[in-house]
């Protein structure tokens, strides 16, 4: 028993060292300002410089998730992994990652992490943090959407998140940064299909239904029903865990998108990252390469639409999506670049996530490089150089 409580209070402890650290950093910036660190060349070195400008000060026996996006199949622009090595090498951590929504390689833990390794994701353990389930959060009281927040059930093993982001483009949400890689990255499939859509799948096509029963026998809240005019789905049943999406071989279930608009997508998905921000330390870092106007799970995404802008590090995921929009926007001549590529600007994003709370739309930029501050167009002419 005596043991018992020891761990808990050295558990307890590593974690305030953390969260220590990480608001200590922040202290020396005006209190609604906060920083962001900078470098313009994206190398496996200025990676970890970047983690370690952080500060962040790890007890030797927590455990570390470093988040990262292993790329779908076919998909050319998902960040390198031997960018990561000297990170991994210092601090020890497991590649986390959940099963997405959509039928492919990565809907299947399996088969996921045979992709993650073909992709060069092998000097690292790999967790697929829903593989044996899925953990639920209430929303908080005064989230304008989300009563529960659905993410894998591993996700509470680790004591600490490292969220590494490639920031670049996405049709739904203008953009994807840290707070795209939280809140849908690390939800479940059942937790993807909430913030895309409505909490419960839509039937297509049901006369094509060959009556093969595999949706109804891997229900987990025996929701459906096979008979000759296909499946049906009872909806005070339903859980909405999107188990159904991936067991049909013909594909005829899929997230119900009716009702659907851009901001409440944006919202859904900051209030999912406010509630994993709120449950474990994170830190972040964002790397602005193959900028694309959509994201690493397409299997054939379009070409980087410009230059590479570098990367950022910072405590503070609201300052750290604003200052790469604002690089990349200033690189590419505009106020909102994604409002120009793919017509939709994704700050809501960062308005609701400052509304409530979780950091700052405003920071400074150090150069990681000088420890000095920079101006965005200092940076912005930086990258210039590295071209
Ligand atoms: S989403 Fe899950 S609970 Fe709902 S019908 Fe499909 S398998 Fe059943
Ligand atoms: S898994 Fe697909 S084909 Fe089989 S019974 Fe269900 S809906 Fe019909």
């Amino acid at each position: 028993m005596k043991r018992k409580i020891f761990i808990l209070l050295c558990c307890l402890l590593a974690v305030c060292t953390v969260v220590h650290a990480q608001k200590s950093k922040q202290e020396k910036a005006p209190s609604d300002v906060s920083v962001v660190y900078f470098c313009s060349e994206i190398t496996p070195e200025n990676i970890q410089k970047l983690y370690n400008a952080l500060n962040v000060d790890l007890a030797p026996d927590m455990k570390v998730g470093l988040k990262v996006h292993f790329g779908e199949r076919g998909n050319q622009n998902f960040l390198n992994p031997e960018l990561l090595h000297p990170l991994v090498d210092q601090v020890h951590p497991t590649f986390v990652e959940t099963n997405v929504l959509y039928v492919s390689d990565r809907r299947f833990t399996k088969s996921h992490i045979a992709l993650a390794e073909e992709h060069g994701f092998t000097f690292a353990p790999i967790d697929i943090l829903d593989a044996d389930g899925e953990k639920i959060y209430p929303g908080d009281d005064n989230f304008q959407y989300c009563k529960t927040v659905r993410t894998g059930d591993h996700f509470e093993n680790y004591d600490f998140y490292i969220i590494y982001s490639h920031f670049k483009g996405h049709g739904s949400s203008g953009f994807g940064g840290a707070i795209k890689n939280v809140g849908m990255g690390m939800a479940s499939p059942g937790g993807k299909m909430a913030i895309h859509a409505n909490n419960y799948p839509k039937v297509n096509t049901p006369d094509k239904c060959f009556q093969c029963n595999r949706c109804a026998n891997q229900c987990p809240a025996l929701a459906i029903n096979v008979d000759d005019h296909g499946p049906m789905i009872d909806t005070t049943k339903c859980i909405g865990c999107a188990k159904c999406i991936a067991e049909c071989p013909l594909k005829l279930f899929s997230p119900d998108n009716t009702g659907y608009d851009e901001t409440r997508f944006l919202d859904k998905l900051v209030e999912y990252t406010k509630v994993l921000v709120d449950h474990r330390p994170m830190v972040f870092i964002n790397v602005m390469a193959n900028i694309s106007t959509t994201c690493d799970c397409s299997s054939r995404a379009p070409k980087p639409f410009m230059r590479d802008i570098g990367a950022v590090a910072s405590t503070d995921i609201v300052a750290i999506d604003q200052a790469c929009q604002d690089l990349t926007s200033k690189a590419y001549g505009c106020e909102h670049v994604f409002q120009e590529v793919n017509h939709v600007s994704g700050m809501e994003q960062l308005q609701y996530a400052e509304k409530l709370g979780m950091g700052h739309t405003k920071y400074i930029l150090i150069d990681v490089a000088t420890g000095k501050q920079i101006s965005l167009e200092e940076a912005v002419k930086q990258t210039e150089k590295e071209k």
